[in-house]
């Protein structure tokens, strides 16, 4: 157990990539505030999941990510829960796949606030603890598209260009301070939220469903492989670890070679 008596705020835990980062950071010891969208029920059920697994303790922030005041809420629970913020995980994310003159207006607003500004919110309320305990983790689910684009995507990948730009900034901000930041890029995660742009993909694209899992998705990753979500919660974990100490303002792929082409 490397994290016992650390806690963790992962944003999106409640599905895919969040889920297994919070369940990997609990089998390390940290307490862990889960946050995300999703049947009350269900949630409570991954909530004393993890509790009862790992032996740790876990609690709920409904903060919705598109607003400031409950973001911040959403560390400051964890403070008063736990006496810390140790480990923030900025991972909350939703997609929308349009043709740029057709983007709605308000999903290009949506995606910008879940995907890149929620994490500056939660970092300029995290940061402040961690410097007065000299010791931070931040860790941001960026994308393979925080580094090459695809097309119908602008907003998307606009978002992940930006928290990248933000990992390395804050990165240099917090060097001195035993904190560090780093984005993870994965390539395709088989989770909701790419089995969710299928069907727009489909449509804006022209093809099938199987097309656009080969020709599309897996097309992009040399590997013929989806990545998993526990590959990329191993990652958060070693990121987490003294091994990675000094290792601040990257942004570490982990896309089955997409962005080596
Ligand atoms: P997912 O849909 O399984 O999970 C997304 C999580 O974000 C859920 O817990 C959801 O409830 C939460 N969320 C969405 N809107 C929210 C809001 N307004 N407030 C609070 N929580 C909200 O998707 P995932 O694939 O696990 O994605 C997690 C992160 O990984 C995202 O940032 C995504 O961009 C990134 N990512 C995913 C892939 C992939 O292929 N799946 C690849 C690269 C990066």
């Amino acid at each position: 157990m490397t994290l016992t008596s650390k806690t963790a705020v992962v944003t999106g835990s409640t599905s895919g990539i969040g889920l297994a980062i919070a369940r990997a950071l609990a089998k390390e010891g940290a307490n862990i505030v889960l946050n995300g969208l999703g049947d009350e029920a269900e949630i409570e059920k991954t909530r004393a999941g993890i509790e009862s697994e790992f032996g740790v303790k876990a609690v709920y922030s409904p903060a919705n990510m598109l607003k400031a005041d409950e973001i911040e809420e959403m560390v400051r629970l964890g403070e008063r829960t736990f006496g810390s913020v140790d480990i923030l995980v900025n991972n909350a994310g939703i997609q929308f796949v349009s043709p740029v003159e057709d983007f709605p207006v308000e999903k290009w607003d949506q995606i910008i606030a879940i995907n890149l500004t929620s994490a500056f919110h939660a970092i300029r309320a995290a940061v402040p603890g961690m410097k007065a305990r000299g010791w931070g983790r931040i860790i941001n689910t960026a994308s393979a598209h925080s580094l090459v684009a695809s097309p119908f995507k602008s907003a998307y990948v606009a978002a992940k260009h930006g928290i990248a730009g933000l990992t390395k900034t804050v990165a240099l901000e917090v060097a001195t301070q035993g904190i560090t930041v780093n984005c993870i890029s994965p390539g395709y995660v088989w989770t909701p939220l790419v089995e969710r742009q299928i069907p727009d993909t489909m449509k804006a694209r022209g093809l099938t469903k199987e097309q656009v899992i080969n020709d599309v998705l897996l097309e992009a990753q040399p590997t013929k492989q989806f990545v998993t979500v526990d590959q990329v919660a191993g990652l958060a974990v070693f990121l987490c670890s003294d091994a990675a100490s000094q290792m601040s303002g990257a942004n570490l792929s982990m896309d089955g070679g997409w962005t080596a082409k």
